[in-house]
C-alpha cells in the first residue's frame, strides 16, 4: 500500500515538472539563474550558503514544498562530493525542523527526480521535501493542476524565511554526530 503511495507521489512530482517546464524562462539552468539572483527568474529561495541554497517549488505539491540545491550544477546524484553529500543531508535535518516548527506537519516525502526518465524537467540535481498534513486533496487535483492551495507562496516564503536561520546555522552544522 504505502508503495503504491509513494509511487504516485512519485508520478504526481514528474507531473508538477513538466507543467513547470512549459512557463520555462528562456535561461540556461533555471536553477542556476536562481542562484545567481537572474532577474528572469521567480527568486523562491529560503537560504544560501557555500555549498548549497533551499528554495520553494513554484507549483508545490503542499505549503512548505522546499527543494534543496547543491550550488554546483551537476545532474546525478553520485557526482556530489563527500562534503556537499553531507551538507544537503544535514540541510535536509534542519528543514525539517523548520518545518516542524513553523507548520507541524503529520508526515514527510523526501526524494530525487533524476533524468528525464526519472521525472526530471530541471536537469540541475536537486533534493524535494515535501511536507505532508493530516487533510489534504487527492492525486487528481495535483496532476490536474487545480489544486487550491490554503496558502500564498508569498506568506509561506516569509514565515520560512523569518525563521531559517533559527534552523540552518553554523553551530547546527559544525556540532552534530
Ligand atoms: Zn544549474
Amino acid at each position: 500500500m504505502s508503495r503504491i503511495i509513494f509511487d504516485r507521489w512519485l508520478q504526481a512530482l514528474g507531473k508538477l515538472d513538466y507543467v513547470q517546464g512549459k512557463s520555462r524562462p528562456d535561461v540556461d539552468c533555471i536553477f542556476c539563474s536562481i542562484k545567481e539572483n537572474d532577474e528572469k527568474v521567480v527568486d523562491l529561495k529560503i537560504y544560501k550558503d557555500d555549498i548549497c541554497f533551499v528554495l520553494l517549488n513554484l507549483y508545490p505539491f503542499n505549503p512548505g514544498h522546499l527543494m534543496c540545491v547543491p550550488n554546483r550544477h551537476i545532474t546525478k546524484y553520485t557526482e556530489l562530493t563527500k562534503n556537499e553529500l553531507l551538507h544537503l543531508n544535514r540541510t535536509i535535518q534542519g528543514l525539517q525542523l523548520l518545518l516542524d516548527d513553523v507548520y507541524n506537519p503529520k508526515g514527510y516525502n523526501i526524494g530525487i527526480n533524476q533524468g528525464n526518465y526519472g521525472g526530471a524537467s530541471i536537469d540541475h540535481l536537486h533534493i524535494h521535501v515535501v511536507p505532508r498534513f493530516k487533510a489534504e486533496l487527492g492525486f487528481i487535483d495535483i496532476i490536474g493542476n487545480i489544486r487550491v492551495l490554503p496558502e500564498g507562496l508569498d506568506s509561506v516564503k516569509k514565515k520560512l524565511t523569518q525563521n531559517v536561520d533559527k534552523f540552518l546555522n553554523k553551530e547546527f552544522f559544525e556540532n552534530f554526530k
